[in-house]
């Protein structure tokens, strides 16, 4: 947790000699604890002084990498409990989870690893998989681990293993290099896991059961002892409410308690009898607050809805999505084609251009500079009225690719087509639908008469 200037005050020599440049010890303190200066510029601050500080000024909640290719991912460092106080930085990892003697783990293996869809614009993905360790001996492990990497090489994984011999196997035959998380140090087997951790460089996940955070911290406390810090924390929960009370628990701790034993991200297994159960957990883990999600269903449906949330709540609420600002060209448009326009919220954009792409009619798009607004917030806010829509015209030169002088505005803007007018002299300003999924029916109908 942070200090403030006056704990900060404590630790320092307290004489004044301006070295730092400032004027006291009390002025470097407070410029500290704001950030605003480095503890390096204090020549006779204490080993002691500096440990103090330099754990104070960790992130309360480690940030751990998994992977160690093009796909790797970060989880945690995240310092908020609730998204409306600062977002969420680090978005939880999906990984899906196969048994090491299932038949058809390749397969599996590499449908997870190609699964994408494009949702405004970005394209969404599992971010690995986790091989479970059914049995049969370290042999068997290491060989369904292999075939898990020939199936997907570079895929992020989890080895999921109470024995240690098992997973030092699947290392040592090549995955260590991948850095993959390892599941799991218990209170029975965490040396021999905290060892193998060191040994090959991987995250270690600690398990605790039935969300007994104590026995969790008291767990993370002997691993750290034994100097691994990239740790992952699974409380042992197995139904949502057990999840959401332990999880809460453990952020907040981190947060608000400065629970340096705790301050790791939090493993999560969604697992559940039916894919529906296990898409209402693995969605709950998503808002609140896991880092890494293991799911045994690929069922499209739910992955798709998984992506799409996991995505919305990692959005920045105060920074949208937005699209550049300029000119689109739908289809091939020409001189006769029509103009849109709409604002650079990336929602609005993929909405609007993908019905002017659906209904088959070159177009012009033209998008305004709303500051990645809506259409109705952006005119609430100022941000796309007649003068915005009036620039945009003009600063595209859309009416250079034209023989016509006719702009579409968005229907939820109607009361702004005279002021456009007034704006553009010699446009004519037609008032398009309210919802973009009513372009088409607009384009073929109002337009083309
Ligand atoms: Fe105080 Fe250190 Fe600055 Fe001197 S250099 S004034 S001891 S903080």
């Amino acid at each position: 947790m942070a200090l403030t200037g006056l704990e900060i005050y404590k630790l320092l020599p307290k004489t004044n000699c301006k070295e730092c440049g400032f004027p006291t010890c009390l002025a470097f303190a407070m410029k500290l604890a704001q950030k605003g200066a480095e503890l390096e510029k204090c020549p006779y601050v204490s080993d002691e002084a500096k440990a103090a500080l330099d754990a104070a000024s960790a992130p309360p909640i480690r940030l751990i990498a998994v992977g160690s290719g093009e796909r790797t991912f970060a989880v945690g460092n995240e310092v908020a409990l609730f998204r409306h106080e600062k977002t969420f930085y680090h978005q939880p990892g999906l990984m899906l989870r196969v048994k090491s003697d299932d038949a058809q783990l390749a397969e599996v293996v590499s449908r997870a690893a190609d699964y994408q869809v494009e949702r405004v614009g970005m394209t969404l993905r599992l971010d690995g998989v986790a091989v479970e360790d059914a049995g049969g001996g370290p042999a068997a492990y290491a060989a369904a681990v292999a075939a898990a990497r020939a199936a997907a090489p570079g895929l992020p994984l989890v080895l999921m293993s109470g024995d240690p011999a098992a997973l030092d196997a699947a290392l040592a035959a090549g995955a260590a290099a991948e850095r993959p998380l390892l599941h799991a140090a218990t209170a029975a087997n965490w040396q021999a896991m905290a060892e193998l951790a060191k040994k090959h460089g991987c995250p270690l996940v600690l398990q605790a059961e039935d969300g007994d955070l104590s026995a969790l911290a008291e767990l993370s406390a002997q691993v750290r002892g034994a100097g691994l810090e990239d740790l992952v924390l699974d409380p042992g929960t197995d139904s949502l409410g057990a999840d959401l009370g332990a999880f809460t628990q453990l952020r907040r701790l981190a947060l608000k308690k400065g629970a340096r034993a705790l301050g790791y991200p939090i493993f999560a297994r969604a697992s559940a009898p039916t894919w529906q159960a296990e898409l209402v957990r693995a969605a709950q883990a998503v808002c609140k607050y896991a880092g890494v999600i293991v799911i045994d269903h690929f069922e499209r449906a739910a992955v798709y809805a998984l992506l799409t949330l996991r995505q919305n709540i990692y959005t920045d609420p105060q920074k949208p999505i937005q699209v550049e600002p300029r000119l689109y060209e739908i289809g091939s448009p020409g001189p006769d084609s029509p103009i849109l326009i709409t604002t650079n919220f990336s929602l609005t954009y993929f909405s609007v251009s993908g019905e002017v792409e659906g209904a088959g009619m070159p177009a012009w798009l033209l998008v305004a500079d709303s500051d990645g607004q809506s259409v109705l917030t952006g005119w609430a806010a100022g941000k796309f009225d007649a003068e915005k829509i009036a620039k945009t015209v003009k600063g595209t030169g859309v009416a250079d690719h034209v023989n016509h002088r006719k702009l579409v505005i968005p229907g939820h803007v109607a009361g702004l087509s005279g002021e456009v007018e007034e704006e553009l002299p010699g446009w004519q300003i037609m008032v398009g639908p309210r919802e973009a999924v009513d372009i088409p029916s607009y384009l073929k109908t109002i337009w083309s008469a």
